[in-house]
């Protein structure tokens, strides 16, 4: 790391005391930007990046709800409305017991430049809760959903602040917080999205950021003259964004040989296709946090306590959390000759691991590859406020076009000879944009 780089690092981690994960989320896109960024002076004038690391805005609230047994039980929650430059604040809300403000600053600081990537006016934010869903009741959801809008409800809307979902929370979930904040506002407008279909949503979001995911590596591997046909894949999670990626692999002749939970992991050598991945969904559903009832069901390996990365697989996708596959894993997928690593899951791999990666096979970073989820989200928006609804096919063409458009972007700032560096092509590709909306507005 140069030392103007190490300087800056340096006054943040001063300012920001314990943010870890915000840290190494700013440090990845400053070392990847810094060349264009003092390359311009006027940039460095305006102070663009050490704007850039402030959020415009940061909220946080009581989150006060009665469970089955008639307790009161206080969570805490928040909004991080990080960057207003190119659009709304748009972005998810995790509300998962691991939820902190460093995770939401890095959540919505990446935000930002994947909204950029996506070519649609959205700037970035993110919020949820350190609300824990496991072992909930349907009603203690609802509840919790409520009361937690009763407060966000004052602070977004659908020109201001978008939310969607993420870790924990789904289509159920919006459904109730958009409930509450019907009956606040007396508005029905697109201020969420995620939305159910009879009510405003895009068909396509929740297959969405898998089925982005998927076209995006699919052009990674066109680079290479590969295709998805014939390869296989290790995906971990089992949640929404693992079954979007695994359904539109089966449709392109890929086999999914993995999925995974806080339980370990299954493998499964015939591949999880018709009705394991529908399965797979029923088992999220239960708010149990568990893969290994799969092995039984269907007479396949389970590892209990291990991450997929040790399989042998073509294709490596992590779709479960931050930092999900580190130094040691990346060495176990190069061992066993990975040929390409994709994030799924926001920064899911630790910066130790997407620099090796980077450097002895193809990486990509989930700034860019599930880039498609809000990208849909976006076209959510639009069909919102056309009051309007597009075919299924329409919405699909859209993502296809999108991620070929964020393809070509990283292709365009990451090519080095006849390797294209992702990280720093999605960095810089979604820095400019957001860099130069934020000089043309003056120093706000
Ligand atoms: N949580 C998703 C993400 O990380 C989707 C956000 C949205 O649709 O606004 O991009």
């Amino acid at each position: 790391m140069n030392t103007e780089i190490n300087e800056f690092m340096e006054a943040l981690k001063a300012r920001t005391p314990g943010e870890s994960e915000f840290h190494q989320a700013v440090e990845e896109v400053v070392e990847t930007v810094w060349d264009v960024y003092n390359a311009n002076p006027r940039y460095k004038k305006a102070k663009i990046l050490e704007r850039m690391v402030e959020p415009e805005r940061v909220i946080m609230f009581r989150v006060p709800w009665v469970n089955d047994q008639g307790d009161v039980e206080i969570n805490r929650g928040y909004r991080v409305e990080f960057n207003s430059a190119i659009g709304p604040y748009k972005g998810g809300l995790r509300f998962h017991p691991s939820v902190n403000l460093s995770i939401l600053k890095f959540l919505g600081f990446e935000q930002t430049f994947k909204n950029s990537l996506t070519t649609l006016p959205m700037g970035g934010g993110k919020g949820g809760s350190d609300f824990n869903a496991k072992g909930r009741s349907d009603n203690e959801i609802m509840r919790f959903c409520q009361s937690f809008m009763t407060e966000l409800s004052r602070h977004i809307g659908p020109n201001t602040d978008v939310p969607a979902g993420d870790i924990g929370v789904g289509g159920r979930e919006i459904g109730y917080l958009f409930g509450q904040y019907k009956r606040l506002r007396n508005e029905f407008t697109g201020v969420l999205t995620g939305k159910g279909t009879n009510w405003g949503g895009s068909l396509i979001r929740p297959e969405a950021t898998g089925y982005g995911a998927v076209y995006f590596v699919q052009h990674m591997l066109h680079e290479m003259n590969q295709e998805i046909k014939g390869k296989t894949f290790s995906v971990s999670g089992f949640g929404n964004v693992a079954w979007g990626c695994i359904k539109k692999i089966n449709e392109l002749g890929g086999k999914v040989v993995t999925i995974s939970g806080p339980d370990g992991y299954i493998y499964d050598k015939e591949g999880i296709t018709g009705e394991k991945v529908d399965y797979m969904l029923e088992l999220r559903a239960t708010n149990n946090d568990i893969v290994s009832p799969y092995a039984e069901e269907f007479g396949a390996e389970f590892h209990a306590g291990k991450k997929p990365w040790e399989c042998k697989v073509d294709v490596a996708l992590p779709c479960a959390c931050e930092n999900e596959l580190n130094e040691e894993d990346a060495k176990k997928l190069l061992a066993n000759d990975v040929m390409m690593v994709a994030e799924v899951s926001n920064m899911g791999c630790t910066a130790e691991a997407a620099f090796l990666l980077t450097d002895k096979t193809t990486f990509a970073p989930g700034k860019a590859v599930n880039a498609g989820g809000v990208a849909v989200s976006g076209l959510e928006m639009s069909q919102n406020s056309m009051r309007y609804s597009w075919r299924e096919e329409e919405v699909d063409e859209r993502l296809k076009i999108i991620m070929k458009d964020i393809h070509d972007t990283c292709v365009r700032y990451g090519r080095k000879g006849d390797k294209v560096n992702y990280i720093q092509g999605a960095n810089v590709g979604g820095f400019v944009k957001v860099a130069d909306s934020m000089m043309d507005q003056g120093y706000v």
